[in-house]
């Protein structure tokens, strides 16, 4: 290397910034941004995946199939009226659906918003703590939740559906039964991802019904469910700790620290704005095509960048002693500054122009 940035600058100098130009300028234009080149590097030499469900794998676009109250105390309007007040803070795929439940003017005021350990949301409403989120959320506030209501949910979960509740501090209010598609292109995505040797695993903040139903249609292997943000954050470091180049895809606040610890963070272009703040590449709408694109546009530009290495000594290799003489002796042939002159200028158009043709 050291020799070939004497003896020809152009090919390093010139040549690989292009070459990182050319594809990084055409991987936007099919909409994947690259924030750095060396997170082009990474990428062609990953060899696992950790990708986030609901968001990423599914389309984040969730419809509400039915409010079910578990308590006389409250009314369903009420109720509609809460979940909708929290939620229109939220930054959570479910909160845009969830905000709509009520026409915007009648959207209480809210206090102390904030987000639970990726579970839910809570926050002061008419006086009271209000809890929305999973069945995790509910655990951790220790109230229950019957038999009989833990096997209508299993049957709803089987289904596709993704519940959330709403409580108190006392009790569970009433639970939302949420149907959120898996993207049209996520399992060929997986299958292709694998068919190239990608190691497919899912991390999710769901429930595990609800993971392994997701993971066995879109036959992925290897999930964890109920993760906090910390918990995605070491599924990372310890999958690093083996040695393996780590990609993360996510689209939520509970994927950021995951998608900055990862050697190479892919943030969903349509999620939270802290996980693309937190990513090396956003993949825009989400398009989890692109992810695979990703991952081909760096391989090819790492192969590129290698080829213009060669081609830069090749030239050089040959051409060095052909300057200095080394046919003169033996047969008097000189070498003209000339051609000289004509090798070095085709050396540059070869090396610049198969990183342009990149694009
Ligand atoms: P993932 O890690 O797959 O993206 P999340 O951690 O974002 O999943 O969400 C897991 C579950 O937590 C959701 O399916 C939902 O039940 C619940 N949840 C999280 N945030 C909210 C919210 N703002 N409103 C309602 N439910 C929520
Ligand atoms: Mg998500």
């Amino acid at each position: 290397v050291a020799v070939v940035i004497i003896a020809c600058p152009c090919a390093l100098g010139l040549a690989t910034p292009i070459s990182v130009m050319s594809t990084t300028g055409r991987a936007a234009q099919k909409g994947v941004l690259f924030k750095d080149a060396e997170a082009i590097e990474a990428l062609s030499k990953v060899n696992t995946l950790i990708i986030d469900k609901t968001g990423t794998l599914t389309e984040g676009k969730p419809s509400l199939k039915e409010i079910k109250l578990l308590t006389d105390d409250v009314q369903h309007i009420q109720v509609e009226t809460w979940i909708a007040s929290i939620e229109q803070h939220s930054t959570h795929p479910i909160a845009k659906t969830l905000t709509k439940l009520v026409p915007e003017d009648q959207l209480l005021s809210t206090q102390d918003f904030e987000d639970v350990f990726g579970f839910g949301v809570k926050a002061k409403v008419d006086g009271q703590w209000l809890y929305v989120g999973s069945q995790k959320l509910i655990e951790t506030m220790r109230l229950s939740l019957n038999d009989s209501l833990i096997q209508i949910l299993d049957q709803q979960r089987r289904e596709g559906n993704v519940i959330s509740f709403i409580a108190n501090d006392q009790q569970v209010l009433a639970y939302m039964s949420i149907h959120d598609a898996i993207k049209h292109n996520a399992k060929a995505v997986i299958h292709q991802l694998l068919s190239d040797g990608v190691e497919v695993i899912m991390a999710t903040g769901d429930h595990e019904q609800n993971a392994s139903v997701v993971a066995e249609t879109l036959g992925i292997q290897q999930f964890f469910a109920n993760c906090t943000p910390q918990d995605k954050l070491d599924l990372v470091k310890n999958i690093q700790a083996e040695g393996k180049v780590v990609a993360m895809a996510g689209d939520g606040i509970n994927d950021a620290p995951a998608l900055a610890q990862a050697n190479i963070g892919i943030a969903m272009g349509n999620g939270t704005d802290i996980a693309m703040e937190s990513g090396d590449i956003v993949v825009m709408e989400g398009d989890l095509e692109n992810v695979v694109a990703a991952v081909q546009f760096s391989k090819k530009v790492m192969t590129r960048i290698k080829e213009n290495l060669f081609w830069a000594f090749a030239y050089n290799v040959i051409l060095i002693p052909l300057a200095a003489g080394a046919l003169y002796a033996g047969f008097g042939i000189m070498f003209m500054p000339e051609w000289s002159a004509l090798a070095m200028a085709l050396s540059s158009v070869t090396v610049i122009s198969l990183s342009l043709a990149l694009k």
